[in-house]
């Protein structure tokens, strides 16, 4: 188990937006997050990604409590374990694809002349060798989710979080996006949580979990559970 929420509650004013969400997460998992709009789906990853804080329950990262943690011991295990891919992706559109991709390695203060040739070993691998040197504000919407891709997983996060990453996207573009995320997590061994609307973007998924009015179901275990025997 690498992440998980134990009995997760967490409301905004008075509309709660999770009620004892429960969800385990294995390591090299990849797990598709599903459910209606407005169910919590977004605010459970935000849970699970220490970004928000539960009201109650508990949430683990590798055998540690998360939600306890000092904030500023969280943001650094975000900075250092964890990387996100959201709808839009993000990116500073001043910068270059590279410099965007280098980012989160230059604020961990790796130095630019390590920081560069990693950057674009990743731009490589996502098919953006010859796109280092372009503005982000100048790219396809499939291209900029790549370079959001890339600039996630440049440091080696031990989970991805990925909110909506597709829908911004038309569904073939949004397919080969999920494709590369999904092929380049499984060479890293990235476990990877994916919200998404989309059942074509959830079928790249090894478990598919649905998020209802706060809860969280397992479609297999629930279905288990109906077997008589
Ligand atoms: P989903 O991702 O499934 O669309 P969300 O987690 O975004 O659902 O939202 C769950 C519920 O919580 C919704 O009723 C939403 O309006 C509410 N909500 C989410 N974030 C906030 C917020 N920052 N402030 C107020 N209400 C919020
Ligand atoms: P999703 O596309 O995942 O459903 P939304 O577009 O609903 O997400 O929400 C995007 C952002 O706005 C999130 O950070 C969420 O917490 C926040 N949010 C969602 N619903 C509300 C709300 N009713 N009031 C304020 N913020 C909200």
């Amino acid at each position: 188990m690498i992440v998980e929420a134990r009995g997760v509650s967490r409301s905004f004013g008075s509309t709660p937006a999770l009620r004892e969400a429960g969800l385990a997460v294995d390591a090299g998992e990849i797990v598709a997050v599903m459910g209606p709009s407005g169910s919590g789906k977004s605010t459970l990853l935000h849970c699970l990604a220490g970004i928000f804080t539960p009201d109650s329950g508990e949430v683990w990262f590798d055998g540690r409590r998360l939600d306890t943690l000092s904030d500023a011991r969280r943001t650094e295990l975000r900075r250092t374990a964890f990387g996100f891919v959201f709808q839009f992706g993000q990116l500073v559109p001043e910068l270059t694809v590279a410099d965007n991709v280098a980012l989160p390695l230059l604020l961990g203060r790796v130095r630019r002349r390590d920081a560069y040739p990693r950057a674009d070993a990743w731009l490589e691998r996502l098919g953006l060798a010859e796109l280092g040197k372009r503005r982000t504000g100048e790219l396809s919407g499939g291209q900029a989710q790549r370079v959001a891709i890339a600039r996630a997983l440049v440091g080696g996060p031990r989970v991805l979080f990925a909110d909506e990453p597709t829908g911004s996207l038309d569904s073939l573009t949004g397919e080969h996006v999920m494709d590369l995320m999904v092929g380049l997590a499984r060479e890293e061994g990235t476990t990877v949580i994916v919200v998404t609307h989309d059942a074509r973007v959830a079928a790249f998924a090894d478990r598919e979990v649905i998020v209802r009015d706060g809860r969280v179901t397992d479609p297999l275990g629930a279905a288990a559970a109906r077997v008589p025997g």
